[in-house]
C-alpha cells in the first residue's frame, strides 16, 4: 500500500510495477484524479481532502491495507513517514514498514535527542544546548554559553518548520515563542533546543542504505545549500569542492549514524559544512525528495533497495561497488509565485510540456488538465538531469527549463533558470544564505527580461 500522494506515491508506484509488485493506492477525496491513484492495481479512497482525515488518518489506512491483503506500507516522505507510532502500528498489524523500525525513528526523531547520541557515537555536532530548553532562561544560558547568534529550533522539526534565527538576548525572548508556537502548530510537540549558528554553511547531507542483516553503506553525498527560508530549492550530487579526505570522513560519519540508531532502510545523514569541518544537523528517516540526484549519479534505484531491505534481503552492493560518476542537479518546481512573497498557487494545468532528451528525467504527478489541491504542500515537478561534468549538467539544466512548459499558475521555474547562471551557483560556491543575499536580485533580472519579452 502506498499511504501518500503526489509524485512521490507515483515514484514508489514506478518501482513496484519494475518489481512485479501490486500497489494499492490509499487517496483522499481530492485526490480521486490522480495519476498514480488510476495506475495502481487498486485505489482505495481513506477519507476526505484534509490530511488529518486522510493521509495522517492511521485507523483508516491500517483497515485498508489489511482489507487489500497488503503485505507492506510505504509511507513516502512528510506525513507518517516519521512517524513512530505508525511504525509500531504497522508491525503489530503483521504489516511490514517499509522504512526503520518505530525505534529507530523514534532515536532520530527528537532532533535535540539524536545530536547527544552522535555525539556519544563520536559524531561532531553542532554547538549548542545539552538537551532541550524548557524555558527562556534556559535557553539564554544555552545561548550566553556557545556565542551568539544562534538557532532556536523544534526537537520534532521537519521541512524548515519551528526554526528561528536570534541575534541576541533581547530577540530571545519572541523567537522562542514564535518558533514554540510554530512547532506546536506543525507537529503538535513544542520542544525546543539550540544550536550555535553556523555562519555562511554549506547543507551537504549523505544517503546511506542499511539492510536487516546488519549492513550499512553510504551512497556518497548532495548539496542542498540552496533554499529559501530552510527549504531546498536546487539539489546536486556529488557535492561540489569536498576535498576527499572530507567527503571520505562525513560518508564514514553517515554509516556510524546510522548504527548509533540502529537504522535499515534508506535514510539521509544532513550536515553542515564550515570550510573543512562538518557537523550533524539530523537524520532524516525516510527516503528524500532529492533522492533523485543520487540516484542518477550511482545508478543505484533506492526505492527498489527500500523493498528489497523491507522484504529482508540482504544488500546486494557493498561500499566498494558504488562509484560515483559525473554530476546530478535537481530543480524543485513549485507552484508558488515568487513575486508575491512565494505564496503557494495550485491550480488547474492547462498545458504542460516535460523536457526530454538524454540524461533528463522529470518525476511529476502532473498532466495536462488536472488540478493540482490546495491541501497538500506545492511540488508541482522535479526536474533532474545528469551531465559528465557539472558544467554540462547546468547547460542541460537551462535548456530543459527553456523548454519547460506549465500554464495555469505561476511557478518558480524563472527563478530556478536565473539561479543556474548566478556566477556564485555556476563556481559552485553557494552557502545555505545564498539565495536570501541575491534573491532581490535574481527576481529584478526575471522581471526586466519578462519586461524585454512584453515589449518585443
Ligand atoms: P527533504 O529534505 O526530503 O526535502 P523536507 O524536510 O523538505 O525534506 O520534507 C519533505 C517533504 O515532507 C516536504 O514536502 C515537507 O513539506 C514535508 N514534511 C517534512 N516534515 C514534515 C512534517 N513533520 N509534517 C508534515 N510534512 C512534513
Ligand atoms: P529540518 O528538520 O526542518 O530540515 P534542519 O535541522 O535540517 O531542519 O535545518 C534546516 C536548514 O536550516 C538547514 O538545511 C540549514 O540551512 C539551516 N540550519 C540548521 N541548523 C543550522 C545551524 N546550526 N547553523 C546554520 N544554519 C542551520
Ligand atoms: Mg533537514
Amino acid at each position: 500500500m502506498i499511504a501518500n500522494r503526489g509524485e512521490i506515491a507515483l515514484r514508489v508506484l514506478r518501482a513496484c510495477r519494475e518489481m512485479e509488485i501490486e500497489t494499492v493506492a490509499a487517496y483522499s477525496e481530492a485526490d480521486a484524479e490522480a495519476l498514480h491513484v488510476q495506475l495502481a492495481t487498486e485505489a482505495v479512497c481513506v477519507g476526505p481532502a484534509r490530511a488529518a482525515d486522510s493521509y495522517l488518518n492511521q485507523g483508516a489506512l491500517l483497515t485498508v491495507a489489511k482489507a487489500s491483503g497488503c503485505d507492506g506500507v510505504h509511507p513516502g516522505y512528510g506525513f507518517l513517514s516519521e512517524n513512530p507510532e505508525f511504525a509500531d502500528a504497522c508491525a503489530k498489524a503483521g504489516l511490514i514498514f517499509i522504512g526503520p523500525s518505530g525505534d529507530a525513528i523514534r532515536k532520530a526523531g527528537s532532533k535535540s535527542a539524536a545530536r547527544d547520541l552522535m555525539k556519544a557515537a563520536g559524531v561532531p555536532v553542532t554547538p549548542g544546548s545539552d538537551g532541550p530548553v524548557s524555558s527562556v532562561e534556559e535557553a539564554l544560558e544555552a545561548a550566553e554559553a556557545v556565542g551568539w547568534p544562534v538557532l532556536l529550533k523544534a526537537s520534532a522539526g521537519g521541512g524548515g518548520r519551528g526554526i528561528r534565527r536570534c541575534g541576541g538576548a533581547a530577540d530571545l525572548p519572541a523567537a522562542y515563542a514564535e518558533a514554540k508556537a510554530e512547532a506546536a502548530a506543525c507537529f503538535g510537540n513544542d520542544e525546543m533546543y539550540l544550536e550555535k549558528l553556523v555562519l555562511s554553511p554549506r547543507h551537504v547531507e549523505v544517503q546511506i542504505l542499511a539492510d536487516r542483516q546488519g549492513h550499512v553503506i553510504h551512497l556518497g553525498d548532495r548539496d542542498c545549500s540552496v533554499q529559501r527560508r530552510n527549504q531546498k530549492l536546487i539539489e546536486e550530487a556529488p557535492a561540489p569542492g569536498l576535498s576527499p579526505a572530507l567527503r571520505q570522513a562525513m560518508g564514514e560519519a553517515a554509516v556510524k549514524a546510522a548504527r548509533a540508531v540502529g537504522y535499515e532502510g534508506a535514510g539521509t545523514v544532513e550536515f553542515l559544512v564550515d570550510g573543512d569541518s562538518f557537523y550533524f544537523m539530523e537524520m532524516n528517516t525516510r527516503i528524500q525528495v532529492e533522492h533523485g540526484v543520487t540516484e542518477l549519479v550511482t545508478g543505484v534505484d533506492l526505492v527498489r533497495q527500500q523493498l528489497r531491505i523491507a522484504s529482508g534481503l540482504p544488500l546486494d552492493i557493498r561500499q566498494e561497488d558504488v562509484r560515483v560518476r559525473g554530476c546530478a542537479l535537481e530543480c524543485r518546481i513549485n507552484a508558488e509565485d515568487p513575486e508575491a512573497d512565494f505564496r503557494p498557487c495550485p491550480g488547474k494545468v492547462e498545458f504542460l510540456h516535460f523536457p526530454g532528451g538524454a540524461g533528463v528525467r522529470v518525476d511529476s504527478c502532473l498532466y495536462n488538465g488536472c488540478v493540482m489541491s490546495p491541501y497538500y504542500d506545492s511540488l508541482a515537478a522535479k526536474l533532474l538531469v545528469y551531465g559528465g561534468t557539472r558544467l554540462e549538467a547546468i547547460r542541460k539544466m537551462r535548456r530543459c527549463l527553456e523548454e519547460f512548459t506549465l500554464e495555469g499558475f505561476p511557478t518558480n521555474a524563472e527563478l530556478a533558470y536565473e539561479i543556474l547562471f548566478h556566477p556564485v551557483f555556476v563556481r559552485g560556491r553557494c552557502t545555505t544564505g545564498f539565495l536570501d543575499e541575491y534573491l532581490p536580485a535574481l527576481l529584478d533580472f526575471s522581471r526586466r527580461v519578462g519586461e524585454r519579452e512584453a515589449d518585443t
